[in-house]
């Protein structure tokens, strides 16, 4: 360990959390007694492989002696050996929602430079940064995407707030609104927006006026076909209604009562959609709602003697920084580094029924 320059202080950054190196595994998971290697072909016909698993900061000898160790690597030969490097990164919380340098309008930055790792986190930065740019020599209003209307307005979010130890990563995790941003409804949420600024390729409208049009086919098709089955006051009327039921037929099974929905040409994608739409219904409009509730949020009141550690689901970092600095509203709560938008979501419930609880005891 003392060889690598990830343990033996030449570099002192946090390697990313979610691909550590060989010497990180060997540390962090002392309790392995082996490890997985891919080895992938870097083309058809070629012998040149890429060895999936060893990423390390060994000297390159090292790693010569330790890939000739796996069996069938007896006589490899390393044509580029493993490395660490640090990379650094302006300040996230430097740059505007926008991506625009607080300390210079008209620069914009995006990508790995502003402390993430990952292909779409660089490329969704590029787009926001690129199109607010663009929308500033045209003079035009700023376009940000919110929390609640894309992982892309979640992702740039967290990070111009962060002050990160180590390289950010999107994860669906991260998001308190899962239940509206779903990947089959993207091009529903995203495309109008697009549209508006006027990047929506002529293609894109066409394919997305067509999907319109199929949804509002296929959700009038339902709505006009009676609910199959006697279900006493299950409120149920049309055919549109089973898809709230927890255990419905699925499709196979409703084409088969209706082949004319067959007829209608409509892709399953879209009738998943309408699936998901109808299932979700219910918890998507209080979503929503807790959208527009946010100022009232903000200012809702933390008990002094309230307890973090009764609260189910809460993040253990969220916990510790909670219980270490006492925030007396949610809206500060909010603004601590430790504790995420879905933290606090997870928070209001358990303050809430803390309430209640309070109030019936007070009651008595
Ligand atoms: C080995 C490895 C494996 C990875 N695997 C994954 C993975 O599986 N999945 C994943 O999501 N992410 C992965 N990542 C992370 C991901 O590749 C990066 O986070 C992402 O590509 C960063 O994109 P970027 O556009 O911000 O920067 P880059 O892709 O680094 O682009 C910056 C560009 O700027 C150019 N440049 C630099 N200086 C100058 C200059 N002065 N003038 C002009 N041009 C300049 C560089 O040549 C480069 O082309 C991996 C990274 C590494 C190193």
């Amino acid at each position: 360990l003392d060889k690598t320059a990830m343990y033996s202080g030449k570099i002192e950054g946090k390697g990313p959390r979610y691909c550590p190196s060989l010497e990180d595994k060997a540390v962090r998971f002392a309790d392995r007694d082996e490890h997985t290697i891919f080895l992938e072909p870097e083309a058809v016909g070629s012998n040149i492989l890429y060895a999936n698993g060893i990423s390390t900061s060994l000297p390159a000898e090292v790693q010569l002696e330790f890939v000739r160790t796996c069996i069938g690597l007896e006589n490899a030969e390393i044509l580029q050996a493993g490395y660490a490097v640090e990379y650094t990164h302006v300040a996230p919380r430097s740059l505007l929602p926008t991506l625009e340098y607080r300390g210079a309008s008209g620069l914009y930055f995006a990508g790995q430079i502003c402390g993430t790792s990952g292909y779409e986190e660089a490329a969704a930065q590029g787009l926001i940064a690129g199109l607010n740019a663009a929308l500033a020599i045209q003079q035009q209003p700023a376009f940000v995407l919110q929390r609640h209307q894309a992982y892309i307005g979640v992702l740039i979010d967290d990070l111009v707030v962060s002050d990160p130890s180590e390289p950010y990563r999107m994860f669906t995790s991260r998001a308190e609104h899962r239940l509206l941003l779903r990947q089959d409804n993207a091009d529903l949420r995203l495309t109008p927006l697009a549209q508006q600024l006027d990047i929506s390729s002529e293609l894109r409208d066409k394919i997305f006026a067509q999907r319109q049009h199929d949804l509002a086919t296929a959700r009038q098709a339902l709505s006009s076909k009676p609910y199959p089955l006697q279900v006493a006051n299950s409120g149920a009327r049309s055919l549109l209604d089973m898809c709230k039921q927890p255990k419905f037929v699925g499709w196979p099974a409703i084409f088969e009562m209706h082949p004319d929905l067959l007829e209608l040409n409509i892709p399953l994608r879209d009738w998943q959609t309408i699936e998901a739409d109808v299932l979700y219904a219910g918890y998507a409009s209080r979503q929503q709602a807790w959208v527009e509730r946010g100022a009232e949020r903000e200012a809702m009141q933390i008990p002094a003697d309230f307890d973090y550690s009764s609260v189910q689901g809460l993040r253990a970092e969220a916990r510790s920084c909670l219980t270490e600095s006492l925030p007396t509203t949610m809206g500060q709560a909010g603004r601590m580094a430790g504790v995420t938008p879905a933290d606090l979501g997870i928070l209001e419930i358990a303050l809430v029924r803390w309430q209640r609880a309070s109030k019936n005891l007070a009651d008595v």
